[in-house]
């Protein structure tokens, strides 16, 4: 695209600075604001894609285009889609995201997530409502905002569907995930949401929003949560999906 000779000018007084590794990045059309190199070393999901985790599949066996995890285990979401692989920058930037550095990045994801939609064809308008996963109230207090309601705030630029935060609710503290093996996390987070507007999810078909998918428990039981309260379908958005 031409630029005005006043951007251009700006360019060099004020260039945009990559995201990760603070390299000037002169082109101010280049997307996402990382820099090309940064941007070509993230590990992107590419299809084929398990049909219910979301995760990149090597190859389709059979027919069976659920991968092995999904093969043993019964998620109650109905669909997960995940950007990237939870790995090298991405993985830093989703801690800065969680940590530092809010909406300047939920900003550069939304978009990340949006294009992602349109290139693999994501209905995301079938949806009636983006639900942020939940945080308890104590690690809200300790943390002052929840990352998941800022990134779908920025994702409603893209998808104007309804977010819901307060009509279901985490009423434990559980656990950092992250701390547990596969086994824990699934105790861990058993029965932690609560809906509390028992009207609002009835017949609706829900997004949930989260940075991370990791085993998917955490989805998995907030769509179970959500299921009791006759939602009609539940699938998964998040950032990135972990190995
Ligand atoms: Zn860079
Ligand atoms: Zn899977």
């Amino acid at each position: 695209m031409l630029k005005t000779f006043a951007t251009a000018v700006l360019d060099l007084v004020y260039p945009n600075n990559c995201i990760n590794c603070k390299t000037a990045i002169i082109d101010q059309d280049y997307e996402f604001s990382l820099c090309p190199g940064c941007w070509q070393s993230l590990e992107k999901n590419l299809p084929p894609f398990c049909s219910k985790c979301g995760m990149h599949l090597e190859e389709i066996t059979a027919g069976i285009d659920l991968c092995k995890d999904c093969q043993k285990q019964n998620l109650h979401f109905d669909k997960a889609y995940s950007v990237f692989i939870f790995e090298g920058i991405i993985k830093e930037l989703i801690h800065k995201f969680k940590y530092s550095n809010k909406t300047m990045l939920a900003k550069v994801f939304a978009q990340m997530i949006f294009d992602f939609t349109v290139n693999f064809n994501f209905p995301i308008s079938e949806y009636d409502i983006m639900l942020p996963v939940p945080l308890n109230s104590a690690r809200l207090r300790e943390r002052e905002y929840n990352q998941c309601e800022i990134l779908a705030r920025q994702l409603h630029k893209y998808f104007p569907l309804e977010i819901s935060t307060k009509d279901i609710v985490r009423i434990r503290n559980t656990k950092s995930q992250i701390s547990l093996d596969k086994t824990a996390r699934w105790k861990n987070i058993d029965g932690a949401f609560k809906i509390k507007n028992k009207y609002a999810f009835v017949d609706k078909k829900v997004l949930i929003i989260d940075d991370l998918i990791t085993t998917g428990a955490t989805a998995s039981e907030l769509a179970k949560t959500l299921k009791g309260a006759g939602v009609k379908m539940v699938s998964v958005l998040t950032i990135a999906k972990a190995k």
